[in-house]
């Protein structure tokens, strides 16, 4: 692993790189990392000879002063924990301004995915994300990027970022790696109490009898049932549960309203907002 704090320095890399015809993967990340950051770290080192890997707390993607404040930083131990990995590049600049070095406005209009869920509840996020993605997809150039199914409006707006701008980057949608018992790994984990944390699998639980509802009960009917059964847990918040399909999350009624329909969920459990997301079919 070679550590760059400076995106010059990776950029001078990254052409020495290309000189020698070597397959460029990125990861972007905003630290405290897990084995679900891991998870792609390993599906591009499978594909690509070199990964890029960057750690970078995005002032831009938070709409909420307190949670920038709050979001877990963890240099020493992320860059420990990545200290094996041969071919990995990471970049973790120190200052923002190395990152945005103009204030060009690269957001584009998502239509509806801009509009539901994620979009409607963290007003500006996406435009914060498309703009730090594009930036890191102008330094790094990778062949393929790689991000994690757990934020499935994400993956679908860096699709379209991606087309919008005629990138050549192969885009990857990595599994979402769990807790043994069923939690979806995040950053956010380490910010619940015990007793939080004791609640928290009955998110993926819900998600999973949603499935299993599947196609029995309509996608009403399920919403339904799921907002029912998680009011049981008088801490766990529902922020939304959508059942939409996967191409720009427009709700559906029917089963035979898509081919791919994808349930997501946004809870809060105390200071916390958590995501995660199942496809039902
Ligand atoms: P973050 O550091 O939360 O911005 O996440 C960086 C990348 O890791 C994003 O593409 C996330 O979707 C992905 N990621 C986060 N958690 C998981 C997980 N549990 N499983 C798979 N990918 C994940």
């Amino acid at each position: 692993m070679i550590f760059y704090k400076l995106s010059n320095d990776l950029r001078d890399e990254i052409r020495h790189l290309r000189t020698l015809g070597k397959r460029i993967g990125f990861v972007p990340t905003m630290g405290a990392l897990h084995q679900g950051h891991i998870s792609l770290i390993q599906a591009s080192a499978l594909k690509c000879d070199v990964t890029v890997c960057s750690i970078f707390v995005n002032p831009a993607q938070f709409n909420n002063a307190e949670d920038l404040k709050h979001y877990p930083r963890t240099l020493s131990k992320d860059l420990e924990l990545l200290a094996g990995f041969k071919n990995l590049l990471v970049y973790a600049p120190d200052e923002v301004s190395d990152v945005y070095k103009t204030d060009e406005d690269f957001a584009i209009d998502l239509g509806n995915i801009g509009l539901v869920m994620e979009a409607a509840y963290r007003p500006g996020h996406f435009n914060g994300v498309m703009n730090v993605v594009k930036r890191f997809f102008d330094l790094v150039t990778p062949d393929i990027t790689f991000f994690g199914q757990k934020d499935f409006q994400q993956c679908l707006v860096v699709k379209m970022l991606i087309r919008h701008y005629g990138l050549p980057i192969q885009l990857e949608f990595c599994p979402i790696t769990r807790e043994q018992d069923g939690l979806a790994m995040s950053s956010r984990n380490e910010q619940l109490s015990s007793a939080e944390r004791a609640i928290a699998p009955a998110i993926f639980k819900a998600l999973l009898h949603a499935k299993e509802q599947v196609p029995v009960l309509s996608p009403h009917e399920i919403r339904k049932q799921v907002l029912n059964e998680l009011q049981t847990y008088p801490d766990l918040l529902p922020e939304y549960f959508e059942i939409a399909e996967t191409e720009y999350l427009h709700p559906v009624e029917s089963w035979d309203d898509a081919l791919n329909i994808v349930a997501c969920i946004t809870v809060r459990l105390g200071k916390v907002r958590l995501i995660d997301n199942i496809i039902l079919k």
